[in-house]
């Protein structure tokens, strides 16, 4: 099938190289040229696993083509997929100034039938103000009559296993009452439902909710398992025996029960945020998300406040080795990344950073530039150098196993801050290294191993 997507983000991207990857001829359209300049030359501008060679080869056997040209995308295609960006507003509800633009953009070109798809996350009531930007634009230039529908299909991809997700996805929920626009989506979603049917068809306001819910009960386990580390720590508990005690719970289950160093990304944040100014809009207040986002904030600090409290009250002069700077692991997003309020919390108290990630040191040197509290190191070690402390915010594989012997050779003082709980407290201790915790109750023992 023919079929046009507006953004090539990690969204936009990756269901373009997927719906290519099972024979569909695919335009991915962005405003951004020089993005748009590198995919044509084959580079792609984000790190996702498995992506590269997807769109190669798809981009080298004219599966998928990369432009600019917004007439030209709308005129190729039946199926038209918005998935550009809604961050935040400045009060927290969704900007929708990208996805209007495209709505624009879609009515000045629209000549025959399509079906314009939502993929972006967008609050209820979009798919509305979607229809009114293209009949708009239609009507201003004496189109009015061309037929077109307006679908929601939220998109439930996870960053790091995004391809993984994409080419088998766990349910396509299709949001919309019109029979042909449902059945045009059914058509290009088969190939994904082959072994069975995981398609959910809904009115387009459920399936707009349906986004926002999802994201909204994950960010809700994760803060809820926060609080319970935080009252762990002071009760002498160790959240990860009782993580393990309530996740053998079928009820409850092992997903997504991780303490940590807080949530970030380019969804939980926002997403969360924006469902609460929506509960706002329409009389409801939301005080359990409001709750969900304020654990949040206040544990993408934790690890700063156990540095704070391990060095005595100041960290000036001090240099703290920082492994990982993405939001999550797999990934080189650093979007409302911890990693970031805790280096920014370092710099501000007069200490210097020396980090290390696998993936994500181009997009922290594009967001910092050069400085002179921060140095970007080739390898884990490396940044160990020097360095007084170390403290971990994205669990990459890579850091699962560390020289615990190096490690206390290496640092001024040997101290590990965990933000994501990835050693046995008493392991790292015995290679004499002090060791904090999320939840672990070390943080309030505040031990110092000899
Ligand atoms: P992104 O910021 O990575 O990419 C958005 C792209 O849209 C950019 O390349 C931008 O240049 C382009 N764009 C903006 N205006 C445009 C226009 N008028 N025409 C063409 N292109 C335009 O965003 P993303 O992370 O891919 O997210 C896209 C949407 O999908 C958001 O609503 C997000 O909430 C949602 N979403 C994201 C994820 C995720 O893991 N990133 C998962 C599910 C849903």
């Amino acid at each position: 099938m023919k079929v046009t997507i507006f953004g090539t983000g990690y969204v936009g991207l990756v269901t373009g190289a997927c719906l290519a990857e099972m024979g569909n001829h695919i335009v991915c359209v962005d405003i951004d040229e020089n993005k748009v300049a590198r995919l044509e030359r084959g580079e792609i501008p984000i790190f996702e696993p498995g992506l590269e060679p997807i769109v190669r080869r798809n981009h080298a056997n004219g599966q998928l083509q990369f432009t600019t040209d917004a007439a030209i995308a709308v005129a190729h295609a039946q199926i038209i997929f918005i998935a550009v960006g809604t961050p935040p507003d400045e009060d927290g509800s969704a900007d929708l100034q990208y996805v209007l633009g495209v709505a624009r953009s879609i009515g000045r070109h629209l000549d025959d039938y399509a079906v314009i798809v939502n993929k972006s996350t967008v609050p209820v009531g979009t798919a509305d103000r979607v229809r009114e930007a293209v009949a708009a634009e239609l009507a201003a230039r004496g189109g009015a009559s061309v037929d077109f529908d307006v679908a929601s299909n939220p998109e439930f991809l996870k960053e790091g296993d995004a391809v993984e997700d994409c080419l088998r996805p766990d349910r396509i929920v299709i949001g919309s009452s019109s029979e042909r626009a449902v059945g045009l989506l059914r058509k290009l979603y088969a190939p994904f439902n082959r072994s069975h049917d995981r398609t959910v068809v809904m009115d387009v306001r459920s399936a707009e909710l349906t986004k926002y819910a999802a994201n909204a009960m994950l960010a809700t386990k994760i803060s809820f398992m926060n609080e319970i580390a935080n009252i762990a720590e002071r009760v002498g508990a160790d959240i990860e025996l009782v993580r393990q005690g309530i996740g053998s719970d079928p009820r409850i289950g092992y997903h997504f029960i991780y303490p940590g160093a807080g949530y970030g990304g380019s969804c939980f944040p926002k997403d969360v945020q924006a469902l609460e100014r929506t509960a706002r809009t329409v009389g409801y207040d939301a005080r359990l998300l409001e709750a969900v986002e304020a654990v949040n904030h206040d544990q993408k600090v934790k690890l700063f406040e156990f540095i704070l409290r391990h060095f005595e009250g100041s960290v000036r002069g001090r240099t703290i080795a920082l492994w990982g700077l993405a939001f999550k692991p797999n990934t080189d997003d650093m979007r409302e990344a911890s990693s970031r309020r805790l280096m920014e919390a370092l710099w501000d108290a007069g200490a210097k950073v020396r980090a290390f990630d696998p993936e994500a040191r181009g997009e922290t040197h594009r967001l910092y530039g050069e400085r002179s509290d921060l140095m970007l190191c080739e390898t884990a070690y490396q940044a160990l150098d020097g360095a007084d402390a170390l403290a971990i915010i994205t669990e990459w594989k890579a850091f699962r196993s560390p020289d615990f012997a190096s490690i206390r050779a290496m640092l001024k003082e040997p101290v590990i801050f965990d933000g994501r709980n990835m050693y046995e407290p008493s392991v790292v201790e015995e290679a004499g290294v002090a060791y904090y915790g999320i939840g672990r109750g070390r943080s309030i023992a505040n031990p110092k191993v000899s």
